[in-house]
């Protein structure tokens, strides 16, 4: 399902920009504070871990801002040929002690074809950040998280895919919308986000679900 463009439109005013660095930068934070509090009951020799993850989630928070005052100033964040697999190697121990933190499993499944993409690293992390953390919002201890390549043709191919509940067949075509949200802390940003870095990297993003057998979240983009 392929949301309206005029969705993407509407995200562009400044006030939901506002509102959209909020919900980015709260992501961060939250881990940082998780984080923190986990430090408090450790023993020193085992810090070391949990440092590098705060320190990075703030530089992350702190690009966030930067690349939102970039797009407010209408620079086009810069694509280079990257790998998909770099990217998502970089996000990997995170994604692994998010999931660890909830109890939950998280499996790779990397294709080892998938040929190099014109990207924009920080954005395509943001998009598999998003992705994997509503898997994990939506799941229960004992989940599992499946990030998956595969090279289909010229595509290639990114599922995100949860154990979760599923979404009713209603909701899905509403889940791209700004501000479409069934979380109590949540803001609905996260996925029009990820649709509007999607599409400015000319690829698509779709969802399967089917209730009580979980969610696939699939972007794809052109080799
Ligand atoms: P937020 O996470 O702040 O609610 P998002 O735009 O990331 O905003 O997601 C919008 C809504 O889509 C969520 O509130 C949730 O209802 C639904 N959703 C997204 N991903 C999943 C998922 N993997 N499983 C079930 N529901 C999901
Ligand atoms: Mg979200």
């Amino acid at each position: 399902l392929r949301s309206e463009l005029d969705n993407v439109d509407r995200l562009s005013l400044v006030g939901q920009m506002a509102a959209s660095i909020t919900h980015e930068v709260r992501n961060p934070m939250a881990v940082v504070r998780g984080f923190l509090q986990l430090m408090q009951e450790k023993s020193p020799e085992s810090l070391d871990h949990y440092y590098r993850i705060v320190l990075e989630e703030l530089d992350r928070a702190n690009s966030i801002i930067n690349d939102f005052l970039s797009l407010a100033q209408n620079r086009i964040a810069e694509k280079e040929e990257s790998q998909l697999h770099d990217i998502i190697h970089e996000l990997s121990p995170l994604l692994w002690a998010d999931a660890n933190l909830r109890g939950q499993s998280i499996e790779f499944i990397l294709a080892h074809n998938v040929p190099k993409l014109h990207l924009n690293s920080k954005e395509i992390k943001q998009v598999v950040l998003n992705l994997a953390r509503n898997g994990m919002e939506a799941m229960n201890e004992k989940g599992v998280l499946t990030l998956e390549t595969r090279l289909v043709g010229d595509t290639v191919e990114l599922c995100v895919r949860d154990t979760g509940p599923g979404i009713p067949r209603g909701k899905q075509e509403k889940l791209f919308e700004p501000f479409f949200t069934t979380k109590a802390k949540g803001t609905g940003l996260g996925l029009s986000m990820c649709l509007s870095i999607v599409e400015r990297h000319n690829g698509t993003i779709t969802v399967e679900s089917e209730e009580g057998q979980g969610t696939t979240f699939k972007v794809a983009f052109q080799r």
